[in-house]
């Protein structure tokens, strides 16, 4: 599968050609302060930061970002979803504007690059273009979105609208998202007019940490994303029979845990048994009656799968179900599989993931395709037109935590690689 890619990249790079001479890089030790300062916001005693969306130090944080937008020359608004946008008017007003941006929620006891690399990478991109005059055709947004981490709000209401629902839940700040959204100086009641059309940005692209460790494990500084993964949830339901775990002979039990078991395994053994990334987990289980002298009769457990293709997921999902159906029978046991929606994996574009490339071999960095396993606000975005996405290395593949760590050095070649690309994006596109 891999191999399959890089051949087919490789193939394709030697027909595209970047335009101009790269430009020198993004102030590096300036991006390096503007983190340092940001994770001043929220920050816990661990060394991370807590800076839930909605919460005091969100606010905070964002005031913090805001100026760090001014400074650097672009015309900024909060809009009715709470996303902060910076604008830098093009030189030519008929093109659609290339988005550029990420987000600076975290979870709790999160970490201080997971968001804040893209955001301030992509301030610190627009602040180098004004210092030296460097006009784009394009208009540039810089957007800093809104709880990502928690409802991905500000994306959703930009890509395919946000519902009653997503406003009424509860936030992990305790506040309902709609007041929530209030608090930050947004407008619950005009959410609508957020969602844009699809075709209408030229791109959108996005710089992230890895989040896993793939990247330094293979020493490479650059991760060109194919696309974020689509997940299916399914809640497995086994019913045996609760029976006296010292009176009930072994062959005479339908064990609902030994069926769960058996379940987990064969669930691992379908999913590694194919080449290629997907991932199958059995993330929590529930026994009933839950005691030491009990055989359980009931086990209640949640599986997921994630692939960057929904008709493998399906595929997946079909040979579990069958194989649950070969257990239930061994075991004497019965299985109900109730699967979720799965939401729908997004594909980065294929021209833009050439563009990251060609500009990452320009900056003399080694870069791979990869799929992302987590979730970020460019798969929204996919729903306005074509996104791409740049990582780099997360060290010990850490993420999600006070630990979460990377390089000053690997962010400044991540900064340089989206600048780079975005010139490139810029630039009028040759004839082919
Ligand atoms: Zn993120």
């Amino acid at each position: 599968m891999r191999i399959h890619h890089l051949t087919l990249l490789a193939l394709l790079m030697s027909t595209t050609t970047l335009a101009g001479t790269p430009e020198p890089g993004v102030n590096s030790g300036r991006l390096t302060a503007h983190l340092q300062a940001l994770a001043e916001y929220g920050k816990n005693p661990q060394g991370g930061v807590s800076r839930i969306a909605y919460s005091d130090a969100d606010r905070a944080g964002r005031e913090y970002v805001l100026g760090l937008m001014r400074n650097a020359g672009l015309t900024t608004s909060t809009d009715a979803a709470g996303n902060l946008v910076g604008t830098r008017t093009g030189t030519e007003p008929g093109l659609k504007p290339i988005v550029i941006g990420s987000h600076i929620d975290s979870v709790p006891e999160g970490g201080n690059y997971d968001g804040d690399v893209g955001s301030l990478a992509a301030i610190e991109i627009a602040q180098t273009l004004n210092e030296r005059k460097i006009q784009l055709h394009h208009t540039l947004q810089v957007i800093v979105f809104v709880d990502e981490e928690g409802a991905m709000l500000g994306s959703i209401a930009m890509g395919h609208g946000v519902d009653a629902a997503r406003l009424n839940s509860v936030s992990q700040s305790g506040k309902t998202v709609r007041d929530g959204v209030k608090f930050l100086g947004g407008d619950p009641d005009r959410i609508d007019p957020v969602r844009r059309n699809p075709h209408s940005i030229e791109a959108y692209l996005e710089l992230h940490i890895e989040q896993g460790g793939v990247l330094e494990r293979e020493h490479l500084p650059i991760g060109i994303v194919e696309g974020i993964v689509g997940i299916l949830d399914c809640e497995v339901t086994i019913e045996g029979f609760a029976n006296h775990a010292g009176t009930t002979p072994m062959n005479q039990r339908r064990d609902a845990m030994l069926a769960a078991a058996r379940f987990t395994d064969a669930l691992n053994r379908i999913i590694t048994a194919k080449p290629g990334a997907q991932v199958g987990t059995v993330g929590w289980i529930r026994a009933q009656p839950g005691a030491y002298n009990v055989v359980p009769g009931k086990v209640v457990l949640g599986l997921e799968i994630r692939d960057l293709d929904a008709a493998k997921i399906e595929d997946l999902y079909a040979q579990i179900r069958k194989e649950s159906e070969a257990i239930a029978k061994q075991t004497g046991t019965t299985f109900l599989l109730e699967a979720h929606a799965p939401s729908e994996p997004a594909l980065t574009d294929s021209h833009l993931q050439l563009i990251i490339a060609k500009s990452a071999e320009r900056l003399g960095l080694a870069a791979k395709l990869m799929p992302s396993g987590a979730g970020h606000d460019a798969q929204e975005m996919a729903a306005l037109g074509p996104i791409g996405m740049i990582f780099i290395p997360s060290i010990g593949g850490i993420s999600h935590s006070p630990k979460e760590f990377s390089r000053p050095s690997d962010i400044e070649n991540g900064a340089n690689v989206l600048f780079e690309t975005l010139r490139n994006v810029d630039a009028p596109r040759r004839q082919q």
